[in-house]
C-alpha cells in the first residue's frame, strides 16, 4: 500500500517536473521570440536609415539633387574679399500684386534626352517658348536635339558638360575647363555664343560643401548671366512626385511671383515631367500668365550672389 503512495507521488512528481520542463522551454521561446523581433525592428529601421541616406547619395551624384528648400536660412560665406548674399530682399521685390502680369519661365534641365524630343513636341503643340540648360554630350542624336532647341526658338543654357558635381566643384580649373567644354559643345551644334548658365545644385549649391563664390565670379567674369529658379517642380527630389502633383507644385508658387522661373528636368527618367506638362500649360495658360524663354529681358533670378 505505502508503495503504491510512494509510486503514485513519484508519477505527480515527474508530471510536475515535465510540466515546469514544458514551461520553461515556453518561456525560453518566447523570449527568442520577442528578442528575435526587437532585432528585426531595429534592423528594418537602420535599413530604412541606409536607403534614405543612399537615395541622397545617389541624388549627388547623378545631379538630381533640389537644393532649393536650402535657400531659405542664412548663406553669407565670405572668401577672401567678396560675400556671398543671399537673394531674398529680390523676392519681396518679386511678389505679385493683383494687378501684376505673371511671367513664368519654364526650365529644363540635365538634358538633352529621348524626353526633350517629346518636351519640344509638347511644347510646339501649345506654340510655347521654354528654355533647356544642357549637359554636354556628343552623340548625333543628342546634337540634333541642341538645334532642334535652337531651331524652335526656345533658349539654350549651359547646365555643365559633364554635371558631375565632384569634379566639377573640385577647382576652379576643372570649372573652368568643364564651362569651355559646354560652351562649346552648344557653339559646334548650334553656332549659338551660349549667353545662360545654371550651376548644377544652383548658385546656392550646399551640396557639394563648398565656397561657390570663386565659381560664381568665373561666371559673371564670363559675362554670362546665371540663373537659378523659385519655384521648384519637385521633379528631381528623392520622393517621385506624380504629374499631378508636379503640376500642383508649380501652380502653387507662379500666382505668388512676378517672375517665376520654373525648375524642371528633361533627363530620360523624367517622364512625370513629360506627362505633366501639357496639363501644367493648360493649367498656367488658364491663369493668363505669359510663358516665355529666359532672354536679355527677363528679371533674373539668382538664390546667392557675389558682392566686392
Ligand atoms: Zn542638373
Amino acid at each position: 500500500m505505502s508503495e503504491s503512495i510512494s509510486n503514485e507521488q513519484n508519477n505527480l512528481k515527474s508530471k510536475r517536473d515535465r510540466r515546469k520542463r514544458v514551461a520553461r522551454i515556453k518561456k525560453t521561446l518566447l523570449s527568442i521570440i520577442a528578442v528575435w523581433i526587437i532585432i528585426s525592428i531595429l534592423v528594418i529601421s537602420m535599413l530604412c536609415v541606409k536607403v534614405i541616406s543612399l537615395q541622397k547619395q545617389i541624388d549627388y551624384l547623378t545631379g538630381n539633387y533640389d537644393t532649393s528648400e536650402m535657400v531659405e536660412g542664412t548663406n553669407n560665406n565670405s572668401a577672401g574679399d567678396v560675400t556671398l548674399v543671399n537673394q531674398t530682399d529680390e523676392d519681396i521685390d518679386n511678389l505679385a500684386g493683383t494687378e501684376d502680369v505673371h511671367k513664368v519661365y519654364l526650365t529644363f534641365d540635365d538634358g538633352p534626352s529621348g524626353n526633350t524630343d517629346q518636351i519640344l513636341d509638347i511644347l510646339d503643340d501649345y506654340g510655347v517658348k521654354a528654355t533647356f540648360f544642357v549637359v554636354g554630350k556628343n552623340d548625333e542624336a543628342s546634337k540634333q536635339r541642341y538645334q532642334r532647341i535652337v531651331n524652335e526658338g526656345h533658349t539654350i543654357g549651359m547646365h555643365s558638360y559633364s554635371h558631375k558635381y565632384s569634379e566639377i566643384y573640385s577647382s576652379i580649373d576643372y570649372f573652368k575647363n568643364d564651362f569651355e567644354a559646354i560652351q562649346n559643345c552648344i557653339y559646334d551644334a548650334t553656332g549659338v555664343d551660349c549667353m545662360y548658365y545654371r550651376f548644377p545644385g544652383g548658385s546656392s549649391n550646399k551640396v557639394s560643401n563648398i565656397d561657390m563664390s570663386e565659381y560664381i565670379q568665373y561666371v559673371n567674369q564670363q559675362g554670362v548671366t546665371y540663373f537659378d529658379w523659385n519655384v521648384s517642380s519637385g521633379d528631381a527630389t528623392s520622393r517621385a512626385y506624380t504629374s499631378d502633383e508636379i503640376v500642383e507644385n508649380v501652380m502653387s508658387d507662379v500666382v505668388k511671383y512676378k517672375t517665376s522661373v520654373v525648375l524642371l528636368h528633361d533627363a530620360d527618367n523624367k517622364d512625370a515631367t513629360v506627362e505633366a506638362l501639357p496639363k501644367l500649360i493648360e493649367s498656367l495658360q488658364r491663369e493668363g500668365v505669359l510663358i516665355l524663354p529666359i532672354d536679355e529681358e527677363t528679371t533674373v533670378i539668382q538664390h546667392v550672389t557675389v558682392s566686392q
